[in-house]
């Protein structure tokens, strides 16, 4: 495939990189990166070894080292200069994500542009990692806050975002002075190895220390459980399911490290009697079935007013029925594969479940198959009729399940049901009523970390801080403040004068 070529990927790859240098273990097993888009494999990855942690450990402490003494504008330059070789590079890391992940072109070049938009904030902020100067209650005393590097930051990510993700930890960590060790999916490893390549070339040009940017290919039940384990890494960035997250947040507790959690959704779209029909129904669609019902803030409830139910049901319907599936490097189609076989299994039990607790398909729920099809991963997306309380409806299915469910009376009956799950990361709520929008985002209003009105639950943007409360995790990544869980916060103290008052007036004589 040339694009693997203009990338610098080859057939068999490694598995483990630090820095510019690629490891050669190669007796760990390999991965066969297959294709959703059409079955074929794209290429394959010598899976990482325990020792290539070590080696990657070793040099991201030494890298490190060295790295928090670089004054933070010039961390600045050199995010600047990834910012610029990912630009030049969008179309085929773009084209890249999409074979590999099959997300649409469009929305596998959004990720580049993701990280491509991080880059530029990353570089901004390298000038305002700011402190404050607080006021000291002595005489001749100057109290104030400043923020140091932490140390290694290992970053581990979910199959849907393969590169934006990373990107959001590793631009910020290094702008405040970390190295990082990134342990992306297994199911999406190429596009990884094609950053690791761009940021290579930016070690080398630069003189940079090794093991600044560290790479290891391998399954999270052993590689990434070393990094969960590991002492020397004082911050760990964990992205995927919440049942993974649970678990790798107690190891990393248990050692006193910190942990960044983005973990499951369960995302819901309130519709008002007050709402904008033309601006609701298209925001609905692409919320549900945009990258195949696979994003973490996927619309996956639809809480719909008594008097506008049927009116939305209708006009969903109509535009579920005119969706194009098919191959995501087609741009006239609106869906592409979920990622493998096994989540197209999960979406068949999914549906086989409803049913049995009560709910009905009203359109969509087949696999696939003929011409175009060949890999087995098209599926249709679906529209089902639920209520809030079914087992189902209360868990993540990662695929393009929308459930309908019904309120009645006022929103606080709709914002009621949209909390009443255990995940809590985007909601929306469409409604032109002033009142019913604000209440929405009152403190008894939405309980997730993204809370938006007359848009749908996805696509947000780097700027603002992502990241959702209860088994969502609670972490925060990418703009506003989130900067500040990548670095230690100290409070100094300083006193210029030539007598030693205590803090809360205590006399202490000698
Ligand atoms: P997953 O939980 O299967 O895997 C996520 C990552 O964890 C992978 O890199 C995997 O190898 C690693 N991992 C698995 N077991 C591990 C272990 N024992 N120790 C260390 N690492 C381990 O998730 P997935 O299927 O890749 O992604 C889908 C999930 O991710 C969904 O639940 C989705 O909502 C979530 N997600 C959340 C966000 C967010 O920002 N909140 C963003 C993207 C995806």
């Amino acid at each position: 495939m040339p694009i693997l070529e203009t990338l610098s990927l080859k057939k068999k790859n490694p598995g483990a990189s630090t820095g510019t240098r690629w490891n050669t273990t190669r007796d760990n097993g390999e991965y066969h990166v297959v294709s959703p888009v059409d079955g074929t494999t794209l290429a394959s990855v010598y899976l990482a070894a325990e020792d290539d942690y070590r080696r990657c450990k070793e040099a991201a402490l030494e890298a490190f080292a060295h790295w928090r003494l670089t004054p933070p504008p010039k961390r600045g330059e050199i995010v600047r200069q990834i910012g610029d070789a990912l630009r030049a590079r969008k179309e085929p890391l773009g084209t890249l994500v999409s074979w590999e992940m099959g997300k649409s072109l469009q929305e596998g070049l959004g990720e580049v542009q993701e990280m491509i938009d991080i880059c530029d904030f990353a570089v901004g902020l390298s000038r305002q990692l700011y402190g404050r100067t607080m006021a000291s209650e002595r005489p001749d005393h100057r109290l104030f806050e400043q923020y140091h590097p932490l140390g290694v930051t290992g970053i581990i990510t979910a199959f849907n975002f393969p590169v934006a993700v990373w990107s959001w930890n590793a631009m910020i960590a290094t702008v405040c002075g970390n190295s990082c060790i990134w342990k992306p999916s297994s199911k999406t490893p190429l596009t990884a190895l094609a950053i690791q390549q761009v940021l290579a070339e930016i070690m080398h040009a630069n003189r940079l220390p090794e093991g600044l940017f560290n790479l290891l290919i391998g399954p999270g039940d052993s590689i990434g459980e070393l990094l969960l384990h590991d002492r020397d890494v004082p911050l760990v960035s964990i992205t995927g399911s919440t049942e993974m997250g649970r678990r790798a947040a107690a190891i990393v507790a248990g050692r006193l490290g910190r942990t960044i959690l983005e973990l499951g959704g369960n995302n819901a779209i309130i519709v008002t009697p007050q709402a904008n029909l033309r601006l609701a129904v298209p925001a609905i669609v692409f919320a549900a079935v945009g990258t195949a019902g696979q994003r973490c803030t996927t619309a996956r409830r639809l809480i719909l007013h008594e008097q506008i139910y049927d009116t939305v049901k209708e006009a969903l319907l109509t535009a579920y029925r005119s969706l194009r599936i098919g191959s995501p490097l087609d741009e006239t189609n609106h869906m592409g594969p979920l990622i493998d076989r096994a989540a197209v299994g999960a979406y068949q039990e999914v549906l086989r479940e409803l049913e049995q607790q009560g709910g009905t398909v009203v359109c969509g729920g087949r696999v696939l198959t003929g011409p175009g099809y060949e890999s087995g991963c098209y599926v249709e997306p679906v529209l089902a009729e639920a209520n809030n309380a079914m087992a189902v409806v209360r868990r993540e299915t990662f695929a393009p399940i929308l459930y309908l469910i019904r309120y009645e009376g006022s929103v606080e009956a709709a914002i009621a049901q949209q909390n009443d799950v255990d995940q809590g990361l985007s909601s929306a709520i469409f409604t032109d009523n002033l009142q019913e929008a604000e209440r929405f985002l009152a403190a008894v209003g939405s309980d997730c970390g993204i809370a938006n009105v007359n848009i749908g639950t996805s696509g947000a943007e780097i700027g603002g801080a992502f990241g959702g409360e209860k088994d969502t995790g609670g972490g925060r990544e990418s703009g506003s403040d989130a900067w500040k869980s990548y670095m230690r916060r100290q409070t100094n103290t300083v006193n210029y004068g030539s007598s030693l008052p205590l803090a809360q007036g205590i006399v202490f004589n000698l």
